[in-house]
């Protein structure tokens, strides 16, 4: 059995709390180990080591902050394998996929940002004969990194990358759901040389960790990635604290597939949104709105291509979904599919765990699940699943197909499916999402906004927009003297 650690002052150390919490491989149900119950103590100490590294990180500017992340990135990347099947073990995703989208993005993301660093300008301007502006951004300081289970490497380090490349010190709270990691990436930082205290990871549930890192008054913004009802749980305890908030968080994304679309590429590109990473990805398409005149001829495809997209061991090279991340949430999930088909759905394909062989017959593994018929205002249209359920409804216009894409309280992301470019803009520009695709989906680029509408989230991270967030803008102004007459 494993045990965990937290990583303070470039320490790892056991929680003062004395607490552990058991963590399992969900594609075996067996538990693997364990991790720190960490709680306000624990999380006071990461704080103040994040503090105390703060001056010295930030003073030692740009061009060796850069050259430390890249050092980062080969690290991690020369441990991919290894970091891969940590990850498919921990969360119960395929290890090709842990591999190819995962570990790789994470490399990517310490990359990207040191590379930002190279090319900040900022503006300055001259608002009188003799006064000007010049805008002047620094480190927000201490900085708290709240993560969900779904894409435990991948979401983190998209936030400690920013958050330490612009710098500021970070205490990181990842789901105590896939710890490991995380952990694993605090030996890396260590390697490569990035400073005690700089990064500190303290494991524990949400409730208590996690509620003590917003709560911590020397945190002076918090970046979250998780559920809905968390996120405005943690922006309640962070508004009178005057904290700046980031916050990503569910979807309930419309795949909209007109009659004039490339079927071929919208179904083989369909079956990977609804159901990549067992559908737990916060930008997978899980409602399909396909015209009316082409809808047998989508589901004959789609049902086919399904069917191939083979449930299995997550080691094995075919298998292109794992196992559910744990027992409750295959119930959460399996309870939609129930209630969809209460509520006057049919299943016309899965909609039910999924059996395997020793040694994962005790796993969480779940059928790719397709429903139809379900009516528009059934909680399993309007609430998130975030797992292989997709419902697929008909539709006879463009007004029509946009106002139910708009429908849920999310707006996250979506996909549109048409050769019509003017099409494309119109409902491109009156969906309600932060990001759409036209003819894709998951085209991933750095530089660009991330971030939902509605109650998909607050705010935006990427490119400039993290600049922005994990920086104070300060506007100095000068006014020259000796122009007197
Ligand atoms: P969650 O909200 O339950 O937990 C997320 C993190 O918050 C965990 O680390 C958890 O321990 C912590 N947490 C829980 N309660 C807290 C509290 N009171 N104070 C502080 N921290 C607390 O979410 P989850 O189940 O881990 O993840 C799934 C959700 O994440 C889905 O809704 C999914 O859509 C969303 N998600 C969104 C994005 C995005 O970019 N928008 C990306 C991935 C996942």
């Amino acid at each position: 059995m494993q045990r965990l650690q937290n990583y303070i002052s470039g320490q790892f150390s056991d929680p003062l709390s004395k607490s552990w919490l058991d963590v399992e491989n969900p594609a075996t149900g067996q538990n693997y180990g364990q991790c720190p119950d960490s709680d306000a103590a624990d999380i006071d100490t990461a704080v103040r080591a994040a503090q105390s590294a703060f001056p010295l990180w930030n003073s030692l500017g740009a061009q060796k902050r850069s050259a430390l992340l890249m050092k980062v990135a080969d690290i991690l990347e020369k441990r991919t394998d290894e970091f891969a099947a940590a990850e498919s073990s921990d969360q119960g995703k395929p290890l090709r996929l842990a591999k190819s989208m995962d570990i790789a993005r994470a490399v990517e993301n310490f990359r990207f940002f040191a590379t930002r660093l190279h090319h900040l300008e900022e503006k300055s301007v001259k608002s009188g004969e003799h006064v000007f502006h010049y805008i002047e951004r620094n480190p927000v300081g201490v900085v708290g990194l709240i993560t969900p289970w779904n894409l435990p490497l991948y979401l983190l380090t998209w936030k400690i990358a920013p958050a330490i490349a612009f710098g500021n010190t970070v205490v990181c709270k990842p789901s105590e759901l896939t710890p490991l990691t995380a952990f694993m990436l605090c030996d890396v930082l260590h390697q490569a040389g990035i400073p005690g205290g700089v990064v500190n990871m303290v494991f524990g549930r949400g409730p208590t960790a996690g509620q003590a890192l917003v709560e911590h008054k020397k945190v002076k913004a918090i970046s979250f990635t998780g559920g809905t009802e968390t996120g405005a749980h943690l922006a309640t305890t962070a508004a009178p604290l005057f904290k700046k908030v980031s916050l990503e968080l569910g979807g309930k994304n419309p795949n909209i597939v007109f009659a004039d679309a490339d079927l071929s590429k919208a179904i083989a590109t369909t079956v990977r949104s609804s159901f990549l990473n067992q559908g737990e990805i916060c930008l997978c398409g899980s409602r399909i709105y396909v015209h009316n005149s082409i809808l047998e001829e989508f589901l004959d495809g789609f049902i086919a291509q399904t069917r191939n997209f083979k449930v299995g061991d997550p080691t094995h090279p075919d298998s292109r979904m794992g196992a559910l991340v744990s027992a409750a949430h295959l119930e959460k999930v399996d309870s939609y599919v129930k209630l969809a088909v209460a509520d006057g759905g049919r299943v016309l394909h899965g909609g039910k765990r999924a059996q395997l062989p020793a040694p994962f017959n005790s796993g969480h593994f779940y059928e790719p699940t397709i429903l139809i018929h379900v009516p528009h205002d059934s909680r399993a249209i309007q609430e998130e699943i975030f797992g292989p359920v997709v419902t697929v409804t008909a539709f006879e216009s463009e007004d029509e197909v946009v106002r139910l894409a708009n429908e849920p309280e999310y707006g996250l992301a979506a996909s549109i499916w048409t050769e019509n470019i003017s099409r494309a803009h119109r409902v491109a520009r009156a969906v309600e999402a932060g990001v759409v695709w036209v003819n894709g989906w998951l085209l991933r680029d750095l530089r660009v906004p991330f971030g939902g509408m509605k109650s998909s989230g607050l705010g935006r991270e990427g490119g400039d927009w993290s600049y922005d967030f994990y920086t104070e803008a300060k506007d100095i102004c000068i006014q020259l003297s000796g122009f007197e007459k």
